[in-house]
């Protein structure tokens, strides 16, 4: 397996994920309901019965890189939003991860996914509500995605990754924390 330093895989994730987005936004999209007239504008992103989005530490890579150009305030707002949420939902990083849900600290109210143009998790990318059930997107599309972001990530890690909350994840890779 040829092996890739973190800046070429962050390169290659983003080409994937800007690919799936564009694709999905094209052919899916136009018959889901309109995010902008939602009447529950992100209850999708906070609704902690329903969230249990997981990334890869190369995602975490790619989000802490978005969050890096937001100002120092407003990063160190978010990951301690992140902080709380682990504490507050009690998530772990082992065991049967995918059945932990949360209210996502990504989601900024009047603002949206605060990364919705640049490493936005796949199921989110996939994610839109839809009149039809038939109009969804299939879900082999999101499994074959995440296939493919599994491998870049062990092409970058080796075997150093995991799939994650995403609160978790950015409590990993807090730039602010204060270790004692
Ligand atoms: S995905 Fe659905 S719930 Fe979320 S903002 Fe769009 S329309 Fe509203
Ligand atoms: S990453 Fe963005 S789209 Fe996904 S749940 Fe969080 S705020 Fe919503």
């Amino acid at each position: 397996m040829k092996m890739l330093s973190e800046i070429k895989g962050l390169n290659e994730l983003k080409k994937l994920k800007t690919d799936y987005q564009n694709f999905i936004k094209t052919r899916y999209e136009p018959n889901a309901q309109d995010c902008q007239t939602c009447p529950t504008k992100g209850a999708c992103c906070v609704d902690a019965h329903f969230v249990n989005v997981h990334i890869t530490k190369l995602e975490a890579a790619a989000i802490g890189g978005t969050l890096g150009k937001l100002s120092a305030e407003k990063q160190a707002e978010i990951y301690r939003r992140a902080a709380e949420t682990v504490e507050k939902y009690n998530l772990k990083c082992s065991g049967d991860t995918f059945a932990q849900t949360f209210a996502c600290p990504l989601f900024e109210k009047g603002v949206g996914c605060l990364v919705h143009f640049e490493g936005k998790p796949a199921p989110c990318i996939s994610h839109a509500c839809y009149e039809n059930k038939e109009d969804l997107p299939p879900e082999f599309l999101q499994e074959e995605n995440e296939n493919k972001i599994e491998r870049l990530n062990k092409r970058t890690y080796g075997k150093y990754w995991t799939w994650l909350p995403v609160p978790v994840w950015l409590s990993l890779i807090n730039p602010f924390k204060e270790y004692k």
